[in-house]
């Protein structure tokens, strides 16, 4: 496997050399909002621990990001009434892969409603930011 580039937009977003609509942070993980969003409340849980997927990481951040994982999918089906939630994780490119640092996508899901393509179109900044704060209103 290639190794974990320091550079990756996920590490600088971490580092605080790019901004992100954070939903929570603390010295474990960072939870933020996709900026090409799927569907609304599509957001992004990071281990801060550098790997570039779920093959190279540590099992213990992986049982801690997990947790988050859980909790922010319930805060964001509460946030907006979604009727279900989908958790995604893709291992390197051809799996579909494009940021190489370990993350987890929750996306909320609603009826009858397509989402939208993966890494498409960049979403509104103003919703996004709404949006987070949403959702971190509902955590436990
Ligand atoms: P992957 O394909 O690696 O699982 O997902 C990477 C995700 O990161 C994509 O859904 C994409 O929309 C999102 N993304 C890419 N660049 C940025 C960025 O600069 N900020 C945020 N918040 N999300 C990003």
């Amino acid at each position: 496997m290639t190794s974990y580039d320091q550079s990756n937009i996920f590490a600088r977003i971490i580092r605080g050399e790019i901004s992100a609509h954070k939903v929570y942070e603390d010295g474990d993980v960072l939870v933020m909002m996709d900026i090409f969003s799927q569907s609304r409340g599509h957001v992004l849980v990071i281990p801060k621990a550098a790997s570039r997927n779920l093959l190279d990481a540590a099992p213990a951040t992986l049982a801690n990001v997990l947790t988050t994982v859980q909790r922010v999918a319930r805060a964001a089906e509460a946030a907006f009434s979604a009727d279900g939630i989908r958790v995604q994780q893709f291992n390197e490119a051809p799996a579909g892969q494009t940021v190489f640092h370990l993350h987890f996508h929750v996306i909320p899901i609603y009826a009858n409603v397509e989402l939208g393509r993966h890494a498409g179109l960049k979403a509104d900044d103003a919703e996004l930011a709404a949006d987070a704060k949403a959702i971190a209103a509902q955590l436990d």
